[in-house]
C-alpha cells in the first residue's frame, strides 16, 4: 500500500509528488488523463524559478520562451507597457502546459512515483487509513493509503467530499484559441465592455484567451463568428485567432475553500485556492503549494501531526492575499458596464452543491 495517494497530476499533484519522493515516502499519482495536459499556453511567473530549479525541472525554463514585457489596453486605450514583473523589469516564461506535464511526469517517475490512470471516486477512512475507487473505462477498483492529497484542480473532489466547502467569486469563464505566435515575446492584455482578452506566447504558439461572463460566453457558444468579428473591430493589440471554434471553454472563478486540512488529507493547488488568469499566479502557486504540501504530508508520516495544518494556514492566507489584489484590476472599472462593476467587489459565495470542472472541449 502506498504511504500517500495523490488524486490529480497537473503541476500541484506531480510538485507534492516529487516532494515526497524526494523524502523517501512511497507515493502513487492518480489521473484521469496520465498526467499529460492539452496543449495551452500560460505566463509563469518570475518568481516560479527558483521552486522549478528544486523541483528538478530547470531544463524545462531553459527551453521555456522568456516574456519580456506585459503590454495592456485597460479601458482608456492608451498602452500601458511594463516588465513581465511589474516594477523590477524581470523576464517571465511563457510555458507550454503539454511540454510541462510531460516533463514533470517523466521527473515524478524517475524518482520511484507511481502513476495510474484513472479517476478517483468514492473515499472512505478508517482507523488504518483511506479506501478509494479508482474508475477507469468503466472498471472500478479500490485502493487503499494512510493519506490523501487533493489536487484535482477547481473541483477540490477529495477535500468536497470529505466535509470542505468551495467559496467562489462571481462567474467567470475563459474561451480559448491557440494560435501562431507574433513576432515579439510578450504578453498582452485588453480589456474590452463585457470582459477582457489575453495573449500569452509559448515555444509551442500563443494561447489568446477572451474572459468574461458565463452568459457571454454561452452567446459565444451559440454564434463563435460573431465574437470574432467585434474583436477584429475593437482591439489594437490582440490576435484575432483565424478558427471561429475556441479549442476550451474552461472556467476561471476565484475560488477558495473554508478549510484546506483535515485529519488524513489536504488540498493543494487550485483545489486549496483557484486564482483568476488575471493574476498570472496560478502555476506558481500550484508548483510551490504542490512542493510544500507534499513536505507536509512527508512530516506527518514521520509524526508531525501539525504539519499539514501549517501548511494550509499559510496556503490559506497566500489565497487571501492574492484574491485580495487580483480583484482591484477589475474595480479600477476601464469600462464602466455591468461585467467591470459587477467583479469590482470580490464576493465570496459558498457553493455547497457538488459540482463537476466546467472545463469541456468543444
Ligand atoms: C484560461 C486560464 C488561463 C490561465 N493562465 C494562467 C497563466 O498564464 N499563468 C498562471 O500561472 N496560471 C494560469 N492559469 C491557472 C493555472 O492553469 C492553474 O492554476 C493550474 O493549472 C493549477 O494546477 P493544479 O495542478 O492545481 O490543477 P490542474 O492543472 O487543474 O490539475 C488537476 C488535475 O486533476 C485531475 N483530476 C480532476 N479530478 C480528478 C479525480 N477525481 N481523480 C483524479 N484526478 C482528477 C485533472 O484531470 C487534472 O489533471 C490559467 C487558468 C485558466 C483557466
Amino acid at each position: 500500500m502506498p504511504e500517500v495517494l495523490i488524486a490529480g497530476g497537473g503541476p500541484a499533484g506531480l510538485a507534492a509528488a516529487i516532494a515526497l519522493a524526494e523524502c523517501r515516502v512511497s507515493v502513487t499519482v492518480v489521473d484521469p488523463a496520465d498526467c499529460i495536459a492539452q496543449t495551452r499556453a500560460e505566463m509563469l511567473a518570475h518568481g516560479a524559478g527558483v521552486i522549478m530549479q528544486r523541483l528538478g525541472l530547470g531544463q524545462v525554463l531553459e527551453d521555456a520562451l522568456r516574456i519580456k514585457a506585459v503590454e495592456s489596453v485597460w479601458g482608456t486605450a492608451q498602452l500601458q507597457s511594463h516588465g513581465a514583473t511589474p516594477g523590477l523589469g524581470l523576464h517571465s516564461w511563457g510555458v507550454d502546459r503539454r511540454s510541462l506535464s510531460v516533463a514533470m511526469r517523466a521527473r515524478a517517475s524517475a524518482m520511484g512515483v507511481k502513476i495510474v490512470k484513472g479517476r478517483i471516486g468514492h473515499t472512505r477512512k478508517n482507523d488504518t487509513g483511506w479506501q478509494v475507487d479508482i474508475s477507469e473505462n468503466g472498471n472500478v477498483r479500490t485502493a487503499t493509503s494512510s493519506y490523501l492529497i487533493d489536487a484535482t484542480g477547481r473541483p477540490s473532489h477529495i477535500a468536497r467530499r470529505n466535509g470542505a466547502t468551495a467559496l467562489h467569486g462571481p462567474n467567470l469563464v475563459a474561451l480559448i484559441w491557440n494560435t501562431p505566435n507574433e513576432a515579439e515575446p510578450i504578453m498582452v492584455a485588453e480589456a474590452t465592455e463585457d470582459g477582457w482578452w489575453y495573449a500569452v506566447p509559448s515555444r509551442c504558439g500563443s494561447t489568446v484567451g477572451f474572459v468574461t461572463s458565463a452568459e457571454s460566453a454561452k452567446r459565444v457558444q451559440n454564434a463563435p463568428g460573431t465574437i470574432l468579428e467585434h474583436a477584429a473591430r475593437t482591439l489594437t493589440r490582440i490576435p484575432i485567432p483565424k478558427s471561429t471554434t475556441p479549442c476550451a471553454t474552461l472556467d476561471c472563478r476565484s475560488a477558495v475553500l473554508d478549510r484546506a486540512s483535515e485529519s488524513g488529507w489536504v488540498a493543494t493547488g487550485d483545489a486549496i485556492a483557484a486564482f483568476d488568469p488575471i493574476s498570472s499566479q496560478g502555476l506558481f502557486n500550484a508548483l510551490s503549494g504542490g512542493f510544500f504540501a507534499g513536505n507536509a504530508i512527508a512530516d506527518a508520516v514521520e509524526g508531525d501531526a501539525e504539519a499539514p495544518m501549517i501548511y494550509a494556514a499559510l496556503a490559506a492566507r497566500t489565497a487571501e492575499r492574492t484574491h485580495a489584489s487580483t480583484h482591484l484590476q477589475y474595480a479600477a472599472l476601464p469600462f464602466d458596464t455591468p461585467f467591470w462593476r459587477e467583479r469590482a467587489n470580490l464576493n465570496f459565495k459558498r457553493q455547497h452543491s457538488e459540482t463537476k470542472a466546467e472545463e469541456h472541449a468543444l
